[in-house]
């Protein structure tokens, strides 16, 4: 193995997380690493909203600013999918999709979440256009438009409430399930949130942009944005390859500073437990950068 694989940091994932660590530990010239498979989860979407200074710019865009950013500091980046990781006495042993190895003290998983999509046909050219699951993000948007949430069952309650802070005309459609009680009915009406219990043929729209929903029965109702909170799974498997501890949501838990229950590996980002925006990503991996360098600090000190 040639001392050019060796280094101090080994972060997986280039998102927010990823590429802000990066960065404090390219400052604290640590030698590092970032592995990058391209998939960032808000890669759908148009806009990214939210972050103070980069309010509105085009995801991609971001990344690649953060990349040039980071060109001074020395860090290097290598677009290529992590498949192991394996932890033994104080190392971590990587492999990358193509079976070259590389070796660190600390590794950062950043490798966020994926996202699945609710089976309606159409929905796939309008997500992240006109399909959102995450008001924070796109809510601001689609102020007082008319706004279709989806939920099959009650999960659909607690979303459609909450839309309700963007527009006055929000309708829950529960696709063909009678699951919603009475009293939820009662809350949903009390609150001036609509309901369509039947089943969805399909969603229509031009240019990414939502125009209506097509029920089975044949009607067709007019709607500019489907907000939806579907599950989520990690990106990656590499958590559980390194034996990390879960949530019951399938995030890894995380300590302070962003520690994880493997000595040195830190977790970062969408992937780790707390709120999932880009802004709180960054902020993370700014923290277990400077976690990161002062256990390596901490570990190289002379003492006598
Ligand atoms: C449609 C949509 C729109 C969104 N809009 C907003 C918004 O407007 N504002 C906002 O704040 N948040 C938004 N979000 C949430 C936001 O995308 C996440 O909070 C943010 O991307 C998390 O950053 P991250 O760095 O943790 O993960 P990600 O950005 O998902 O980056 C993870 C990176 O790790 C890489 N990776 C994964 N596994 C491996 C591996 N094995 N080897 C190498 N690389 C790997 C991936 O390719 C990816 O590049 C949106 C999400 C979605 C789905």
């Amino acid at each position: 193995m040639h001392d050019n694989n060796k280094y101090d940091v080994i972060i997986i994932g280039g998102g927010a997380a990823g590429l802000n660590a990066a960065m404090i530990l390219g400052r604290s010239r640590r030698k590092v690493v970032v592995f990058d498979s391209g998939k960032p989860r808000n890669r759908w979407a148009t806009n990214m909203n939210g972050f103070l200074s980069s309010d509105g710019v085009n995801p991609r865009d971001f990344i690649q600013k953060g990349r040039e950013e980071l060109r001074k500091y020395n860090v290097e980046i290598i677009d290529i999918e992590v498949a192991t990781a394996t932890y033994s006495k104080g190392i971590y042993v990587v492999n990358d999709v193509e079976d070259r190895v590389y070796h660190s003290r600390k590794l950062l998983l950043a490798t966020g979440l994926k996202d699945t999509l609710p089976e309606l046909e159409g929905i796939e050219p309008l997500y992240g256009k006109s399909v959102h699951h995450c008001p924070y993000c796109d809510g601001w948007e689609n102020s007082d438009k008319a706004i279709a949430v989806y939920g099959k069952d009650r999960s659909g309650i607690g979303q459609a409430l909450a839309m309700k802070n963007w527009s006055d005309d929000v309708t829950l459609y529960t696709d063909g399930t009678e699951k919603l009680r009475r009293e939820d009915m009662e809350l949903l009406k009390l609150n001036g949130v609509k309901v369509c219990t039947g089943a969805i043929a399909r969603l229509e729209g031009e240019e990414g942009m939502l125009q209506r929903i097509v029920l089975k029965n044949g009607e067709s109702r007019e709607q500019q944005a489907l907000f939806f909170s579907g599950e989520t799974k990690q990106q990656s498997d590499l958590g559980q390859q390194l034996g990390c501890e879960f949530t019951g949501k399938g995030v890894i838990k995380t300590r302070r500073l962003q520690r994880s229950n493997i000595p040195g590996l830190y977790v970062a980002g969408d992937a780790a437990r707390d709120m999932q925006l880009v802004i709180v990503a960054a902020a993370e991996g700014a923290r277990a950068g400077v976690a990161i360098n002062m256990e390596l600090q901490q570990e190289d000190r002379v003492r006598e």
